[in-house]
């Protein structure tokens, strides 16, 4: 997903997020891909005779508000979007008594799975806040003594990369070979088999760029050993997140190991952005010289090679935008922040210019990192810190010697 639409998608969710009904009167509908736009008309209908129902008056009202201003929504398209369409709607206001009734519509950047009716006092946003987790990639390792699967996971999809049987033989004693040299034979096939699963994941998750952690799995006692032993390389098995205790291994292992993977996830990704930002605002109160922030200091540094990590808030928003004057034709290019294109004024006469063309900053941005070898973290405004830097202009970098 490109950045500016996983901005924009997330700047959505958390406009919405922040929003109360003060009653059962916010509604949320999510129409699928692919799913017939007449059938969900229909059954938007259905709900409005379904809401002429509800006992209090004003709820009843603000309801059927909301579903007749969907309905005339859903008319501006002559079928769904190939995408799907998720749309949000109810009386916002915080005046008890007084309507005011605000519809979002958005056709999200990936296909929408879910189909959903709720009218509720929030609105329903969890399908499409897992769509901004498309970038987090984790590496997964499911085994027993049997078999081993290896896999990735990249934001909600399990891919297997590779699956490998084993040729340990059961706990039972075969042929005429005495107990304890059997066992010995079994431990050194065991040993090969998991060395070579090591070898396999360590140079399977290394060609993955940015690989957030590795989760272990399996049925048995067997997913430890591989955890702790040495048979991932070094710079993978300190990616470990932790192991999960699964019924399955094989194909069905992999996704038990996601399921119970999330908390894992989400701990480790809220702990990670805490340690750099922790770092970043670390030295600037040294005031060290090796943290900056701010669009021109930032990109300059970047421009130098000299920043190690840089930090760009999901709340920055910058744009290069060409202006033209409305009465005399004066053109000008701008990079500044998406919230001032509409206050620019016309240098030469002193009137408003509006935006002829504008393009994201983001991308260039990040592209610039790459060509520099300098770490790029999209940092959250979930958090204070993250917050803190999104107020800081959105942009920052940690260098890796001083300005
Ligand atoms: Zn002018």
């Amino acid at each position: 997903m490109e950045q500016k639409k996983r901005r924009e998608l997330k700047a959505l969710v958390s406009e919405l997020k922040e929003i109360r009904g003060r009653h059962t009167e916010l509604v949320t509908i999510y129409v699928p891909a692919g799913f017939n736009l007449a059938k969900s008309m229909e059954q938007i209908k259905q709900e409005q005779s379904t809401a002429q129902n509800i006992k209090s008056k004003s709820v009843r009202k603000n309801v059927l508000t909301a579903l007749e201003k969907i309905i005339q929504h859903l008319k501006l398209y002559k079928k769904t979007p190939d995408n799907g369409l998720a749309i949000f709607c109810g009386n916002v206001s915080d005046k008890e008594g007084v309507a005011d009734i605000e519809l979002w519509s958005i056709e999200p950047p990936e296909p929408v799975k879910t189909k959903l009716y709720r009218c509720d006092q929030i609105f329903m946003l969890e399908p499409l806040s897992e769509m901004f987790r498309e970038k987090e990639i984790y590496g997964l390792v499911v085994l027993d003594k049997s078999e081993a699967s290896i896999g990735l996971l990249m934001g909600k999809k399990i891919e297997m990369i590779k699956h490998m049987d084993s040729i340990v033989p059961g706990k039972t004693k075969k042929g005429g070979w005495s107990q304890a040299r059997y066992a010995r034979i079994r431990e050194g096939l065991l040993h090969d088999f998991l060395k070579s699963v090591g070898a396999i994941a360590t140079s399977k998750f290394k060609e993955v760029k940015d690989m957030k952690g590795v989760i272990v799995g399996g049925p048995g006692p067997i997913k430890e050993e591989f955890a702790e032993g040495d048979f991932l390389g070094y710079e993978i098995k300190s990616k470990i997140l932790g192991v999960v205790n699964t019924a399955y291994s094989g194909e069905y292992g992999l996704r038990e190991t996601v399921e119970k993977s999330y908390e894992l996830i989400s701990q480790a990704s809220v702990a990670r952005e805490e340690k750099i930002l922790s770092r970043f605002f670390d030295e600037l109160g040294k005031d060290s010289g090796l943290a900056v922030y701010g669009f021109h200091e930032t990109t300059e540094e970047l421009q130098e090679g000299s920043v190690e990590i840089l930090l760009l808030s999901e709340g920055f928003d910058w744009i290069k935008a060409a202006f033209e004057c409305s009465s005399c034709s004066y053109t000008e290019e701008k990079i500044l922040p998406r919230s001032m294109t509409s206050e620019q004024k016309c240098p030469k006469c002193g009137n408003m210019m509006g935006v002829k063309e504008e393009k994201d900053m983001t991308d260039e941005i990040i592209k610039k990192a790459e060509e520099m070898g300098t770490h790029v973290e999209i940092i959250s405004t979930d958090t204070q810190k993250g917050e803190q830097l999104k107020e800081l202009g959105g942009i920052g970098g940690i260098l890796r010697f001083k300005a």
